[in-house]
Protein backbone atom coordinates (compact mmCIF):
# COMPACT_ATOMS: atom_id res chain seq x y z
CA UNK A 1 0.00 0.00 0.00
CA UNK A 2 1.49 3.24 -1.27
CA UNK A 3 0.69 6.08 1.85
CA UNK A 4 -1.18 8.96 0.63
CA UNK A 5 -0.36 12.28 0.68
CA UNK A 6 -0.76 14.55 3.68
CA UNK A 7 -0.16 17.97 3.05
CA UNK A 8 -0.32 20.98 5.53
CA UNK A 9 -0.61 24.54 5.67
CA UNK A 10 0.57 26.17 8.66
CA UNK A 11 0.12 29.65 8.92
CA UNK A 12 1.08 31.74 12.32
CA UNK A 13 -2.17 34.06 13.26
CA UNK A 14 -0.05 37.22 13.61
CA UNK A 15 -1.67 39.03 10.95
CA UNK A 16 -3.75 38.31 8.24
CA UNK A 17 -3.58 35.57 5.48
CA UNK A 18 -1.04 37.24 2.98
CA UNK A 19 -0.85 36.47 -0.72
CA UNK A 20 2.02 34.20 -0.17
CA UNK A 21 0.25 32.45 2.91
CA UNK A 22 -2.57 32.48 0.17
CA UNK A 23 -0.16 31.23 -2.84
CA UNK A 24 1.30 28.63 -0.15
CA UNK A 25 -2.12 27.01 0.89
CA UNK A 26 -3.13 26.62 -2.79
CA UNK A 27 0.62 24.89 -3.47
CA UNK A 28 -0.46 22.39 -0.42
CA UNK A 29 -3.86 22.08 -1.66
CA UNK A 30 -3.28 21.55 -5.48
CA UNK A 31 -0.58 18.93 -4.31
CA UNK A 32 -2.84 17.12 -1.96
CA UNK A 33 -5.71 17.46 -4.49
CA UNK A 34 -3.61 15.83 -7.50
CA UNK A 35 -2.54 12.96 -5.65
CA UNK A 36 -5.42 12.25 -4.22
CA UNK A 37 -4.71 13.01 -0.14
CA UNK A 38 -5.65 15.71 1.77
CA UNK A 39 -4.52 19.07 3.59
CA UNK A 40 -4.57 19.68 7.30
CA UNK A 41 -4.55 23.12 8.96
CA UNK A 42 -2.71 23.56 11.28
CA UNK A 43 -2.46 27.26 13.40
CA UNK A 44 0.60 27.93 14.95
CA UNK A 45 0.04 30.01 17.56
CA UNK A 46 2.65 29.48 19.66
CA UNK A 47 3.87 33.23 20.26
CA UNK A 48 0.83 33.91 22.43
CA UNK A 49 1.62 37.61 22.37
CA UNK A 50 1.96 38.44 18.93
CA UNK A 51 -1.10 35.98 18.20
CA UNK A 52 -5.05 36.88 18.05
CA UNK A 53 -8.00 35.49 17.39
CA UNK A 54 -8.75 38.50 14.89
CA UNK A 55 -5.83 37.07 12.67
CA UNK A 56 -7.49 33.28 13.14
CA UNK A 57 -10.45 34.39 11.98
CA UNK A 58 -9.04 36.03 8.79
CA UNK A 59 -6.88 32.97 7.73
CA UNK A 60 -9.83 30.87 8.26
CA UNK A 61 -12.18 33.42 6.11
CA UNK A 62 -9.77 34.05 3.54
CA UNK A 63 -9.41 30.19 2.64
CA UNK A 64 -12.96 29.62 2.84
CA UNK A 65 -13.18 32.54 0.29
CA UNK A 66 -10.27 30.66 -1.67
CA UNK A 67 -11.72 27.50 -1.43
CA UNK A 68 -9.04 25.98 -0.18
CA UNK A 69 -10.84 23.72 1.94
CA UNK A 70 -8.84 21.53 4.87
CA UNK A 71 -9.41 18.14 5.92
CA UNK A 72 -10.42 17.56 9.47
CA UNK A 73 -10.50 19.86 13.07
CA UNK A 74 -8.45 22.85 12.48
CA UNK A 75 -5.13 21.84 14.86
CA UNK A 76 -3.88 24.57 17.47
CA UNK A 77 -0.73 24.21 17.75
CA UNK A 78 -0.41 25.89 21.27
CA UNK A 79 -2.80 22.98 22.36
CA UNK A 80 -0.60 20.33 22.19
CA UNK A 81 2.66 22.31 24.13
CA UNK A 82 2.08 18.93 26.43
CA UNK A 83 2.94 16.25 23.90
CA UNK A 84 5.94 18.79 22.88
CA UNK A 85 7.49 18.65 26.50
CA UNK A 86 6.83 14.97 26.10
CA UNK A 87 9.08 14.89 22.78
CA UNK A 88 11.74 17.21 24.66
CA UNK A 89 11.60 14.80 27.98
CA UNK A 90 12.09 11.54 25.79
CA UNK A 91 15.07 13.11 23.97
CA UNK A 92 16.48 14.14 27.03
CA UNK A 93 15.60 10.74 28.71
CA UNK A 94 17.72 8.92 25.82
CA UNK A 95 20.58 11.18 26.27
CA UNK A 96 19.68 12.96 22.80
CA UNK A 97 19.12 16.07 24.42
CA UNK A 98 20.54 17.32 27.56
CA UNK A 99 19.81 20.54 29.76
CA UNK A 100 21.82 23.70 29.39
CA UNK A 101 22.28 26.21 32.42
CA UNK A 102 23.66 28.64 30.47
CA UNK A 103 23.00 32.60 32.05
CA UNK A 104 21.61 34.97 29.66
CA UNK A 105 24.92 36.76 30.07
CA UNK A 106 27.34 33.92 29.29
CA UNK A 107 25.11 32.87 26.02
CA UNK A 108 25.41 36.61 25.09
CA UNK A 109 29.40 36.50 25.66
CA UNK A 110 29.53 33.37 23.15
CA UNK A 111 26.75 34.96 21.10
CA UNK A 112 29.49 37.93 20.94
CA UNK A 113 32.65 35.73 20.83
CA UNK A 114 31.01 34.01 17.96
CA UNK A 115 30.01 37.45 15.44
CA UNK A 116 33.74 38.46 16.35
CA UNK A 117 35.35 35.32 14.52
CA UNK A 118 32.67 34.99 11.96
CA UNK A 119 31.00 32.05 13.02
CA UNK A 120 27.48 31.59 12.46
CA UNK A 121 27.83 28.43 15.39
CA UNK A 122 26.40 30.61 18.21
CA UNK A 123 26.10 28.04 21.19
CA UNK A 124 29.60 26.59 22.27
CA UNK A 125 28.02 23.54 23.82
CA UNK A 126 29.48 24.73 27.29
CA UNK A 127 26.54 21.92 28.87
CA UNK A 128 26.79 19.27 26.45
CA UNK A 129 29.10 17.40 28.47
CA UNK A 130 29.32 18.85 31.80
CA UNK A 131 27.99 17.21 34.64
CA UNK A 132 24.29 18.14 35.71
CA UNK A 133 25.79 18.42 39.36
CA UNK A 134 27.30 20.80 39.03
CA UNK A 135 24.17 23.01 37.93
CA UNK A 136 23.60 26.83 39.13
CA UNK A 137 20.41 26.52 41.26
CA UNK A 138 19.12 29.58 40.33
CA UNK A 139 18.91 29.22 36.58
CA UNK A 140 15.93 27.07 35.10
CA UNK A 141 17.38 25.11 32.46
CA UNK A 142 16.64 24.89 28.36
CA UNK A 143 16.88 21.25 26.78
CA UNK A 144 18.70 21.35 23.66
CA UNK A 145 19.38 18.87 21.21
CA UNK A 146 22.51 16.97 21.37
CA UNK A 147 23.55 17.73 17.11
CA UNK A 148 26.01 15.94 15.33
CA UNK A 149 29.09 18.14 15.33
CA UNK A 150 30.67 16.65 12.54
CA UNK A 151 29.28 15.34 9.09
CA UNK A 152 26.84 16.96 6.94
CA UNK A 153 22.72 17.31 7.08
CA UNK A 154 21.46 17.17 3.88
CA UNK A 155 17.67 17.82 2.41
CA UNK A 156 17.00 16.59 -0.62
CA UNK A 157 14.68 19.60 -1.63
CA UNK A 158 12.30 18.97 -4.48
CA UNK A 159 12.25 22.86 -5.64
CA UNK A 160 15.96 23.53 -4.38
CA UNK A 161 17.60 20.40 -4.66
CA UNK A 162 20.13 18.80 -2.89
CA UNK A 163 20.80 21.18 -0.31
CA UNK A 164 23.93 20.51 2.33
CA UNK A 165 24.80 21.97 5.99
CA UNK A 166 28.08 21.32 7.50
CA UNK A 167 27.34 20.58 10.98
CA UNK A 168 30.07 22.61 12.29
CA UNK A 169 28.06 24.91 11.64
CA UNK A 170 24.88 24.34 13.28
CA UNK A 171 24.76 24.55 16.70
CA UNK A 172 22.44 22.80 19.65
CA UNK A 173 19.32 24.16 19.43
CA UNK A 174 17.00 24.50 22.23
CA UNK A 175 13.69 22.40 22.45
CA UNK A 176 12.53 23.33 25.02
CA UNK A 177 12.72 26.76 26.75
CA UNK A 178 14.03 27.63 30.67
CA UNK A 179 9.64 28.19 31.00
CA UNK A 180 8.88 25.31 29.90
CA UNK A 181 7.65 26.37 26.66
CA UNK A 182 8.55 24.24 23.55
CA UNK A 183 10.55 26.29 20.93
CA UNK A 184 8.50 26.84 17.03
CA UNK A 185 11.44 24.13 15.89
CA UNK A 186 10.27 21.55 18.04
CA UNK A 187 6.81 21.84 18.10
CA UNK A 188 6.33 22.19 13.87
CA UNK A 189 8.64 18.58 13.92
CA UNK A 190 6.29 16.75 16.08
CA UNK A 191 3.27 17.82 14.73
CA UNK A 192 3.94 17.33 11.33
CA UNK A 193 4.94 13.85 12.52
CA UNK A 194 1.63 12.98 14.63
CA UNK A 195 -0.32 14.38 11.49
CA UNK A 196 1.20 12.43 9.54
CA UNK A 197 2.88 14.54 7.28
CA UNK A 198 4.12 13.63 4.11
CA UNK A 199 4.66 16.75 2.37
CA UNK A 200 5.73 20.01 3.50
CA UNK A 201 5.40 22.50 1.27
CA UNK A 202 6.05 26.38 2.74
CA UNK A 203 8.11 29.61 2.00
CA UNK A 204 12.11 29.32 1.04
CA UNK A 205 12.42 31.71 4.34
CA UNK A 206 12.47 28.51 6.51
CA UNK A 207 14.85 26.57 4.56
CA UNK A 208 17.30 27.16 7.14
CA UNK A 209 14.82 25.55 9.42
CA UNK A 210 14.77 22.51 7.64
CA UNK A 211 18.28 21.49 8.62
CA UNK A 212 17.43 22.48 12.30
CA UNK A 213 13.79 20.03 12.11
CA UNK A 214 15.67 17.32 10.29
CA UNK A 215 18.34 16.99 13.20
CA UNK A 216 15.26 16.64 15.13
CA UNK A 217 13.79 14.12 12.63
CA UNK A 218 16.89 11.97 13.05
CA UNK A 219 17.47 12.22 16.91
CA UNK A 220 13.65 10.93 17.04
CA UNK A 221 14.07 8.20 14.33
CA UNK A 222 11.07 9.64 12.27
CA UNK A 223 10.97 9.96 8.99
CA UNK A 224 11.78 13.37 7.47
CA UNK A 225 8.31 14.49 5.11
CA UNK A 226 9.27 15.37 2.02
CA UNK A 227 10.66 18.93 1.56
CA UNK A 228 9.91 21.81 -0.87
CA UNK A 229 10.94 25.17 -0.32
CA UNK A 230 9.10 27.25 -2.57
CA UNK A 231 10.80 30.65 -3.53
CA UNK A 232 9.13 34.51 -1.88
CA UNK A 233 6.83 36.54 -4.02
CA UNK A 234 8.69 39.67 -4.72
CA UNK A 235 7.30 43.15 -6.28
CA UNK A 236 7.53 43.92 -9.82
CA UNK A 237 11.20 45.55 -9.97
CA UNK A 238 12.36 42.53 -7.74
CA UNK A 239 12.43 44.16 -4.28
CA UNK A 240 10.65 42.65 -1.50
CA UNK A 241 6.74 42.60 -1.65
CA UNK A 242 5.33 46.07 -0.35
CA UNK A 243 1.95 47.07 0.19
CA UNK A 244 1.82 49.04 -2.63
CA UNK A 245 3.16 45.78 -4.69
CA UNK A 246 0.07 43.65 -3.76
CA UNK A 247 1.40 42.69 -0.20
CA UNK A 248 -1.76 42.10 0.84
CA UNK A 249 -4.33 40.42 3.33
CA UNK A 250 -6.55 38.09 0.93
CA UNK A 251 -9.61 40.06 2.26
CA UNK A 252 -8.12 43.08 0.92
CA UNK A 253 -8.43 41.22 -2.83
CA UNK A 254 -11.91 40.19 -1.83
CA UNK A 255 -12.83 43.70 -1.20
CA UNK A 256 -10.88 44.94 -4.36
CA UNK A 257 -13.86 42.76 -6.42
CA UNK A 258 -11.13 39.89 -7.23
CA UNK A 259 -12.84 36.58 -8.03
CA UNK A 260 -11.35 33.88 -5.74
CA UNK A 261 -11.43 31.70 -8.99
CA UNK A 262 -8.83 34.62 -10.55
CA UNK A 263 -6.42 34.92 -7.73
CA UNK A 264 -6.42 31.19 -7.75
CA UNK A 265 -5.40 31.09 -11.48
CA UNK A 266 -2.88 34.41 -11.04
CA UNK A 267 -1.52 32.65 -7.55
CA UNK A 268 -1.00 29.40 -9.36
CA UNK A 269 0.93 31.08 -12.12
CA UNK A 270 2.99 32.73 -9.54
CA UNK A 271 6.27 30.67 -9.60
CA UNK A 272 4.81 27.42 -10.94
CA UNK A 273 4.17 27.20 -14.71
CA UNK A 274 3.07 24.63 -17.34
CA UNK A 275 4.20 25.64 -20.83
CA UNK A 276 2.42 28.62 -21.84
CA UNK A 277 -0.88 27.61 -20.57
CA UNK A 278 -2.38 31.13 -18.54
CA UNK A 279 -5.94 30.36 -17.70
CA UNK A 280 -6.17 27.24 -15.42
CA UNK A 281 -9.94 25.85 -14.55
CA UNK A 282 -9.60 24.01 -11.10
CA UNK A 283 -9.70 20.68 -12.41
CA UNK A 284 -7.01 21.72 -14.98
CA UNK A 285 -4.71 23.12 -12.23
CA UNK A 286 -4.97 19.65 -10.24
CA UNK A 287 -4.27 17.89 -12.92
CA UNK A 288 -1.33 19.39 -14.42
CA UNK A 289 0.53 20.43 -10.81
CA UNK A 290 3.68 19.50 -9.82
CA UNK A 291 6.37 20.42 -7.41
CA UNK A 292 9.01 19.76 -10.44
CA UNK A 293 7.74 23.02 -12.10
CA UNK A 294 7.69 25.24 -9.57
CA UNK A 295 10.69 27.77 -10.14
CA UNK A 296 13.71 28.67 -7.89
CA UNK A 297 13.50 31.89 -8.65
CA UNK A 298 11.55 34.75 -6.49
CA UNK A 299 7.88 35.01 -8.52
CA UNK A 300 7.02 38.83 -9.04
CA UNK A 301 3.67 40.26 -8.58
CA UNK A 302 2.11 42.12 -10.99
CA UNK A 303 -1.04 44.01 -10.81
CA UNK A 304 -2.15 44.69 -14.15
CA UNK A 305 -2.15 40.88 -15.09
CA UNK A 306 -4.05 39.80 -12.03
CA UNK A 307 -6.69 42.35 -13.26
CA UNK A 308 -6.53 41.12 -16.94
CA UNK A 309 -7.00 38.10 -15.61
CA UNK A 310 -9.92 38.78 -13.39
CA UNK A 311 -11.13 40.39 -16.21
CA UNK A 312 -11.39 37.41 -18.25
CA UNK A 313 -12.92 35.65 -15.27
CA UNK A 314 -15.67 37.96 -14.80
CA UNK A 315 -16.57 37.68 -18.58
CA UNK A 316 -16.95 34.05 -18.23
CA UNK A 317 -18.60 34.23 -15.46
CA UNK A 318 -22.53 33.21 -15.73
CA UNK A 319 -24.88 35.85 -15.20
CA UNK A 320 -26.73 34.56 -11.78
CA UNK A 321 -23.15 33.72 -9.68
CA UNK A 322 -22.15 37.44 -10.72
CA UNK A 323 -25.17 38.92 -8.79
CA UNK A 324 -24.46 36.67 -5.94
CA UNK A 325 -20.57 37.94 -5.95
CA UNK A 326 -21.36 41.10 -6.69
CA UNK A 327 -23.75 41.15 -3.16
CA UNK A 328 -21.06 39.54 -1.32
CA UNK A 329 -18.08 42.42 -2.36
CA UNK A 330 -20.92 44.98 -1.20
CA UNK A 331 -21.02 43.15 1.90
CA UNK A 332 -17.10 43.57 2.36
CA UNK A 333 -16.98 47.40 1.49
CA UNK A 334 -17.49 49.96 3.86
CA UNK A 335 -20.34 52.36 2.97
CA UNK A 336 -22.07 50.88 0.53
CA UNK A 337 -25.08 50.37 2.70
CA UNK A 338 -27.27 52.20 0.86
CA UNK A 339 -26.59 50.31 -2.25
CA UNK A 340 -27.02 47.15 -0.68
CA UNK A 341 -30.31 48.55 0.78
CA UNK A 342 -31.38 48.44 -2.73
CA UNK A 343 -30.81 45.18 -3.61
CA UNK A 344 -34.42 43.32 -3.77
CA UNK A 345 -35.99 40.94 -6.43
CA UNK A 346 -36.51 43.72 -9.00
CA UNK A 347 -33.13 45.17 -8.84
CA UNK A 348 -31.42 41.62 -8.81
CA UNK A 349 -33.70 40.48 -11.97
CA UNK A 350 -32.26 43.95 -13.81
CA UNK A 351 -28.90 43.39 -12.90
CA UNK A 352 -28.92 39.84 -14.29
CA UNK A 353 -30.55 41.05 -17.38
CA UNK A 354 -27.81 44.06 -17.70
CA UNK A 355 -25.27 41.54 -16.70
CA UNK A 356 -23.85 40.56 -19.86
CA UNK A 357 -23.27 43.83 -20.71
CA UNK A 358 -21.60 45.07 -17.73
CA UNK A 359 -19.21 42.21 -17.61
CA UNK A 360 -18.07 42.72 -20.43
CA UNK A 361 -16.43 46.23 -19.39
CA UNK A 362 -15.48 45.12 -16.30
CA UNK A 363 -12.32 43.94 -14.78
CA UNK A 364 -12.92 44.00 -11.46
CA UNK A 365 -16.61 43.41 -9.41
CA UNK A 366 -15.85 47.34 -7.79
CA UNK A 367 -15.65 47.74 -11.45
CA UNK A 368 -18.77 46.17 -12.37
CA UNK A 369 -21.27 47.46 -9.36
CA UNK A 370 -19.79 51.23 -10.72
CA UNK A 371 -21.49 50.54 -14.15
CA UNK A 372 -24.39 49.05 -12.63
CA UNK A 373 -24.79 52.25 -10.65
CA UNK A 374 -27.95 53.62 -13.18
CA UNK A 375 -29.92 50.44 -11.94
CA UNK A 376 -29.81 51.85 -8.50
CA UNK A 377 -29.58 55.61 -8.91
CA UNK A 378 -32.80 57.45 -7.60
CA UNK A 379 -34.87 60.17 -9.51
CA UNK A 380 -33.91 62.99 -10.63
CA UNK A 381 -30.80 61.77 -11.30
CA UNK A 382 -27.37 63.77 -10.55
CA UNK A 383 -26.03 64.44 -13.62
CA UNK A 384 -22.40 64.02 -13.93
CA UNK A 385 -20.61 67.19 -15.31
CA UNK A 386 -20.29 65.60 -18.80
CA UNK A 387 -23.83 64.47 -18.62
CA UNK A 388 -24.68 67.89 -17.12
CA UNK A 389 -23.02 69.48 -20.97
CA UNK A 390 -24.28 67.60 -23.10
CA UNK A 391 -28.05 68.39 -21.70
CA UNK A 392 -28.35 71.42 -23.08
CA UNK A 393 -31.34 73.08 -23.62
CA UNK A 394 -31.97 71.98 -27.03
CA UNK A 395 -31.00 68.33 -26.48
CA UNK A 396 -33.14 68.69 -23.22
CA UNK A 397 -35.99 69.61 -26.11
CA UNK A 398 -35.03 66.62 -28.08
CA UNK A 399 -35.72 64.40 -24.47
CA UNK A 400 -38.69 65.67 -24.19
CA UNK A 401 -39.75 64.59 -28.00
CA UNK A 402 -37.85 60.97 -27.68
CA UNK A 403 -40.16 60.60 -24.46
CA UNK A 404 -43.37 61.31 -26.32
CA UNK A 405 -42.02 58.57 -28.92
CA UNK A 406 -41.06 56.06 -26.55
CA UNK A 407 -44.19 56.41 -24.76
CA UNK A 408 -45.73 55.12 -27.75
CA UNK A 409 -43.86 51.53 -27.40
CA UNK A 410 -46.40 49.70 -25.83
CA UNK A 411 -44.31 45.96 -25.66
CA UNK A 412 -40.94 47.02 -23.93
CA UNK A 413 -37.87 45.41 -24.99
CA UNK A 414 -34.53 46.24 -26.75
CA UNK A 415 -36.03 45.90 -29.97
CA UNK A 416 -38.85 47.46 -29.88
CA UNK A 417 -37.43 50.55 -28.47
CA UNK A 418 -34.63 50.74 -30.86
CA UNK A 419 -37.32 50.10 -33.42
CA UNK A 420 -39.01 53.34 -32.10
CA UNK A 421 -35.74 55.43 -31.91
CA UNK A 422 -34.15 54.55 -35.35
CA UNK A 423 -38.17 55.69 -37.00
CA UNK A 424 -37.71 58.43 -34.95
CA UNK A 425 -33.74 59.55 -35.93
CA UNK A 426 -34.81 58.96 -39.89
CA UNK A 427 -37.68 61.34 -39.32
CA UNK A 428 -36.17 63.94 -37.98
CA UNK A 429 -32.85 62.99 -39.94
CA UNK A 430 -30.84 62.84 -37.25
CA UNK A 431 -27.90 60.10 -36.36
CA UNK A 432 -28.44 57.54 -34.03
CA UNK A 433 -25.80 58.79 -31.79
CA UNK A 434 -26.81 62.23 -32.01
CA UNK A 435 -29.89 60.64 -30.22
CA UNK A 436 -28.33 57.76 -28.18
CA UNK A 437 -25.91 60.39 -26.60
CA UNK A 438 -28.32 62.70 -24.75
CA UNK A 439 -30.46 59.65 -24.05
CA UNK A 440 -27.88 58.04 -22.53
CA UNK A 441 -27.24 61.09 -19.95
CA UNK A 442 -30.55 61.32 -18.83
CA UNK A 443 -31.29 58.23 -18.11
CA UNK A 444 -28.14 57.35 -16.49
CA UNK A 445 -26.59 60.53 -15.70
CA UNK A 446 -23.31 59.59 -17.66
CA UNK A 447 -21.71 59.61 -20.72
CA UNK A 448 -20.70 55.77 -20.64
CA UNK A 449 -22.95 52.84 -19.97
CA UNK A 450 -24.03 49.83 -21.53
CA UNK A 451 -25.30 49.77 -24.81
CA UNK A 452 -28.54 52.41 -25.02
CA UNK A 453 -31.28 50.19 -25.68
CA UNK A 454 -30.01 47.55 -23.15
CA UNK A 455 -30.49 50.35 -20.77
CA UNK A 456 -33.83 50.63 -21.73
CA UNK A 457 -34.88 47.57 -21.63
CA UNK A 458 -33.00 46.96 -18.16
CA UNK A 459 -34.49 50.01 -16.39
CA UNK A 460 -38.81 49.16 -18.28
CA UNK A 461 -40.94 51.35 -19.66
CA UNK A 462 -42.01 53.55 -16.65
CA UNK A 463 -38.92 54.11 -14.56
CA UNK A 464 -37.37 55.20 -18.45
CA UNK A 465 -39.87 57.35 -18.89
CA UNK A 466 -39.69 58.85 -15.84
CA UNK A 467 -36.36 59.67 -16.08
CA UNK A 468 -36.94 61.24 -19.90
CA UNK A 469 -39.49 63.33 -17.99
CA UNK A 470 -37.29 64.46 -15.67
CA UNK A 471 -34.73 65.95 -17.69
CA UNK A 472 -36.74 67.15 -20.72
CA UNK A 473 -38.40 70.31 -21.45
CA UNK A 474 -41.19 71.07 -24.03
N1 LIG B 1 4.10 29.13 10.73
C1 LIG B 1 5.05 29.34 9.68
C2 LIG B 1 4.72 30.62 8.94
O1 LIG B 1 3.61 31.09 9.02
C3 LIG B 1 5.12 28.19 8.70
C4 LIG B 1 5.85 27.03 9.25
C5 LIG B 1 5.94 25.86 8.34
O2 LIG B 1 5.28 25.83 7.30
O3 LIG B 1 6.67 24.94 8.69
O4 LIG B 1 5.57 31.16 8.27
Amino acid sequence: MTDSVVTRFAPSPTGFLHIGGARTALFNWLYAKKHGGKMLLRIEDTDRERSTEAAIVAILDGLKWLELGWEGEVIYQFSRAARHREVAEQLLADGKAYRCYATAEELAAMREKARAEGRTRLYDGMWRDRDPATAPNDVKPTIRLRAPQTGETVIEDQVQGRVVWQNENLDDLVLLRGDGNPTYMLAVVVDDHDMGVTHVIRGDDHLINAARQKQIYDAMGWTLPSMSHIPLIHGPDGSKLSKRHGALGVDAYRAMGYLPAALRNYLVRLGWSHGDQEIFSTEEMIAAFDLASVGRAAARFDFAKLENLNGHYIRHADDQSLVKMFEDVLDHLPGRGELKAKLNDTTRAQLVKAMPALKERAKTLIELIDGAYFIFADRPLELDPKAQALLTPENRKLIGQLHSALEKVETWSGATTEAALRTFAEENSLKLGAVAQPLRAALTGRTTSPGIFEVLDVLGRQESLARLKDQSTT
